[in-house]
């Protein structure tokens, strides 16, 4: 399962798909990709092999989009289907989520977030944090998904994004891995391993568990989620080839 996260100057979609192609070996069942294009968010999803998605997305790898999420998936809640392949939406259909891990508590924030009239589309765990984040979704996307992620237990690594926040990308963990990468302008990509990164950069900045990043196309501010409060991360270089 993997996670594949890019804002900045470089068309996105083959960005997406190469990091995905190289986050294969930690193993997956179903892949998708979600882009930001003239202010609406396109989604493709497939079950199966990367192949599958491949062929799907190649009518757009050309795209003039610049920030977008990518996802494979190991299935842990719902059966590895399409419907329940990632990125996952909330209700508006413009705020997305991709996820490696388990939220323990899914299944009564889901109530909750039921009764409050959010309509769920997939069997995913995943799928809450799109609605719990939109409940918290006044202005500030960094400042949703830090407050919605107060609620959630379990292991996560996500990278969030919204139509109508264009070009910036929220990551988090805690318990499942994800690393950053600068790209030579400046601008970042996140991965849940190095490999997905190597093509691009050998500048790397680890996040560790409770912490956040905010992703812009001039740079990168990190959070702790505990105390709320902005970090400072060197850069490290990586010292192999790709
Ligand atoms: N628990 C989530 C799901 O079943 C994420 C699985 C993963 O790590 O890929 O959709």
């Amino acid at each position: 399962c993997g996670i594949v996260g890019y804002t900045g100057k470089r068309r996105v979609v083959p960005v997406l798909m190469e990091g995905l192609k190289r986050l294969e070996y930690r193993g997956y069942d179903s892949a998708g990709v979600v882009y930001l294009l003239d202010g609406n968010l396109v989604r493709y999803r497939c079950q199966g092999k990367l192949s599958g998605l491949e062929t799907v997305v190649e009518a757009v790898l050309g795209v003039g989009s610049h920030t977008g999420l990518g996802h494979t998936r190991w299935a842990t809640h719902g059966a590895p289907t399409e419907q329940n392949a990632h990125p996952h939406t909330d209700c508006s259909g413009r705020l997305v989520v991709v996820h490696n891990g388990i939220i323990e508590n899914y299944h009564s924030l889901r109530e909750e977030l039921r009764e409050k009239g959010h309509v769920f589309t997939s069997e995913t765990d995943t799928e809450v944090l799109a609605h719990l984040i939109e409940q918290h979704l006044h202005d500030d996307l960094a400042e949703a998904v830090k407050t919605a992620l107060r609620r959630v237990e379990g292991s996560y690594a996500i990278g969030v994004m919204s139509a109508d926040h264009p070009g910036i990308l929220v990551a988090a963990r805690n318990h499942s891995p994800l690393v950053l990468g600068v790209d030579e302008d400046g601008s970042s990509f996140m991965a849940s391993d190095i490999p997905a990164l190597l093509p691009y950069t050998k500048q790397v900045i680890f996040l560790n568990d409770e912490e956040m990043a905010v992703l812009t196309d001039g740079g990168r501010r990190l959070y702790s989620l505990a105390s709320g409060r902005e970090i400072e991360r060197e850069i490290s270089v990586i010292d192999w080839s790709a």
